[in-house]
């Protein structure tokens, strides 16, 4: 059994947190304030709660690393820590301390100093007010230059989740959908999707009918019913990592017309996959399905980028789209998921997600590509 919790042995946090002081360096920032989120548990192997009082990892380009936090929440992080709290110096401050005046105190002489993307205004703004006049800039970058790269052991991770969405793909496509609502659907995946070791189902999406022309389309309670095309969108996180995988199925036999309109998008999907290489920018691998799509006369209805890199957030770095010149590493997880929208008639997409190797593309996913007939 695959632990449920982010952690990995404390060598590896070590590691981290050198590493995004050297990212930090790197970018002429002096130090990075990271406050809980995703970066927050990449880096110590925990999740503290986001509340109201001030939990900041105050992390220098050059020194030991700071956290700062509320005296109520030192036991929590001292048992989470473990012994990765000989790197880190424990500061708890009192109810009526005011914690930011702690991170300046800590701070002094910075001249540049980064916020964790997704920290709230509330701390933003304060912090800013009180390490003026150092510039504020955004930790993002620094952090992403870290977490793009996926280690073997978090690929492992990353495979164990794609194994439990593969698992749950196969068996709600092997079982009736006509008849069911789309939210009786959906409900039933997040379920198996707990049942395969998953701790949070994130989401499960059924769209079907005319609803499959939606991508981001939210289960209701439209019965599914023979002539469906029915686009399964499914995901959650195990072991602190997500999965991601879409599958079409057709209810009844498909019309020639969509099935012309299949074979274009699974060519292009496997096409994209088989594309993947060191090197390969993140712009060609969209160009490459988008090129087939368009070849087909359906370019107006791929109405988004092929895909998404995927670790500890469902959505992170690199993002698989025509703007992004940046040339694929190994390491690199993401998702490859054209899809081909005809609006108020139906829909498909295939999602895969794939790690770029020195050998190419590695697809997490195994299930078949093929569309799944259903009654
Ligand atoms: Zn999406
Ligand atoms: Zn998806
Ligand atoms: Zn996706």
């Amino acid at each position: 059994m695959a632990p449920v919790t982010p952690r990995f042995p404390s060598a590896t946090h070590t590691d981290r947190i050198r590493r995004a002081a050297a990212a930090a360096e790197a970018r002429v920032i002096d130090a990075l304030l990271i406050t809980p989120s995703p970066d927050y548990t990449y880096l110590l192997g925990y999740r503290a709660p986001a509340l109201e009082r001030l939990t900041c990892l105050v992390l220098p380009a050059d020194g030991t690393p700071s956290l700062v936090l509320p005296r109520l929440e030192e036991p929590l992080a001292r048992h989470e820590l473990g012994d990765l709290v000989e790197s880190v110096a424990i500061i708890p401050w009192d109810e009526t301390e005011d914690p930011f005046r702690i991170v300046q105190s800590l701070l002094s002489g910075s001249l540049r100093v980064g916020l964790q993307d997704q920290m709230w205004a509330r701390f933003a703004l304060r912090l800013r007010a009180a390490l003026d006049p150092a510039e504020v800039v955004e930790a993002g970058p620094a952090m992403a230059a870290l977490r793009r790269i996926k280690t073997p052991q978090e690929v492992e991770r990353l495979s164990a989740a794609a194994a439990g969405a593969d698992h749950v793909m196969l068996e709600v496509t092997s079982e009736r959908l006509s008849g069911r609502t789309e939210a009786d659907v959906s409900g039933h995946i997040r379920r198996l999707l707990l049942d395969a070791g998953h701790e949070t189902a994130e989401f499960a999406i059924v769209a079907s009918g005319p609803n499959a022309a939606s991508p981001h389309h939210t289960a209701g309670e439209r019965p599914i019913a023979t002539g469906d095309a029915v686009v399964l969108d499914l995901g959650g996180v195990r072991a602190g990592y997500c999965s991601d995988t879409t599958r079409t199925a057709f209810v009844g036999e498909p019309p020639a017309e969509f099935g012309a309109l299949y074979s274009v998008l699974q060519e292009a999907q496997r096409a994209a996959c088989d594309a993947v290489l060191p090197g390969v920018a993140c712009s060609e691998i969209d160009a490459v399905a988008r090129g087939i799509i368009d070849e087909a006369g359906y370019g107006e209805a791929f109405i988004h980028r092929t895909g998404h890199g995927i670790g500890m957030e469902g959505h992170e770095e690199p993002y698989i789209v025509a703007s992004n010149p940046e040339p694929l590493q190994p390491g690199h997880a993401f998702s490859v998921e054209p899809g081909i929208y005809i609006a108020d008639r139906w829909g498909a997409r295939i999602e895969d997600i794939v790690v770029c190797t020195d050998a190419g593309g590695e697809r997490l996913n195994t299930t078949p590509t093929e569309l799944y007939v259903v009654e």
